[in-house]
């Protein structure tokens, strides 16, 4: 019982224009900062339609499987691209979350770390945005619920972004808790306190820029993890976003990677409480690559520690 962590090369073949911060790069730097934890690592698995199905609309998977290049590039947005083999690529990000789950459910794992790109959390039920395709997290959370059973699921999203994606997807979904916390004012402008979903079983934590991790500290010991535990989940999911890092180039929250290490420390406590320590984490940003190695790695390495 320890840690497993998901990812696949067809990552490396999602190829997006010159300049753009969600490079093939990202993928290089996880690696770096992942490889030195000698972690049990695993191809992620394709997924299958009725997964994607979980949480989109079919005529969306039909869309993004028609807008798929042959060759060269095309863009859903003005920040969301696909180069030919995105869509295996995103493929094996739902794959892999739906195979993370199942491995800590099963008991192969107390935690998985789902290392894939393109990222998930922005993606609407029928609209692709943010970089992201596919709602990972979201669809590993429908999993847990609607095939395995499970009643109560949290997720904790601490992307810099807000997760409106994982929002959109999960809005009446009250076997849920989604937590986001998130630089306001920032992309995609969602998120505001006052959005609390079909239930109120959405908190979103707004945080204004340049606050650093004392801030952070404070609203998460405040209004996240009391809730969180008054939820009693039976598994936790993150989208772990790393662009809340100091030196990332699309925020400026001034986190420290010990920063990501924190919250993933009282994560562990709690899910050590209510559900024998399961956790599924899922990589979401994080654009400075030097940040993106130091902090993944930090957030890892809790996992790995606290599940030994
Ligand atoms: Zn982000």
């Amino acid at each position: 019982m320890s840690i497993i962590w998901f990812s696949h090369p067809s990552g490396l073949d999602h190829v997006t224009p010159t300049g753009h911060p969600e490079q093939v790069a990202r993928l290089h730097a996880v690696e770096e900062g992942l490889r030195p934890l000698k972690l049990d690592r695993r191809d992620a698995p394709d997924c299958s339609d009725e997964d994607i199905l979980l949480c989109h609309a079919k005529r969306y998977l039909e869309g993004i499987e028609a807008a798929a290049p042959e060759a060269g590039s095309i863009s859903l947005d003005a920040d969301t691209h696909m180069s030919p083999g995105s869509l295996i690529a995103a493929r094996r990000g739902v794959g892999g979350n739906v195979a993370a789950v199942d491995a800590v459910l099963d008991g192969e794992a107390k935690a998985a770390f789902v290392g894939c790109r393109p990222p998930g959390h922005h993606a609407e039920t029928e609209t692709a945005m943010g970089f992201c395709l596919f709602g990972n997290v979201a669809i590993a959370a429908k999993h847990a619920l609607d095939r395995r059973g499970l009643k109560r699921v949290a997720i904790v999203d601490f992307d810099v972004h807000h997760g409106n994606g994982t929002q959109d997807l999960l809005w009446n979904e009250e076997r849920t808790l989604f937590v986001s916390s998130h630089q306001m004012p920032l992309y995609p402008g969602t998120g505001a306190a006052s959005e609390s979903g079909a239930h109120g079983q959405i908190i979103n934590v707004p945080l204004d820029p340049q606050t650093g991790g004392a801030k952070m500290k404070a609203a998460y010991r405040d209004k996240v993890f009391p809730r969180i535990s008054e939820f009693a989940p039976e598994l936790i999911l993150i989208s772990a976003g790393f662009d809340a890092h100091r030196n990332d180039p699309l925020a400026g929250l001034r986190w420290e990677a010990e920063d990501f290490a924190w919250i993933t420390d009282w994560l562990c406590d709690i899910a050590d409480e209510h559900c024998g320590g399961r956790i599924v984490s899922t990589l979401e940003g994080g654009y400075d690559l030097t940040a993106l190695t130091h902090s993944v790695r930090a957030h890892v390495e809790v996992l790995k520690e606290r599940s030994a």
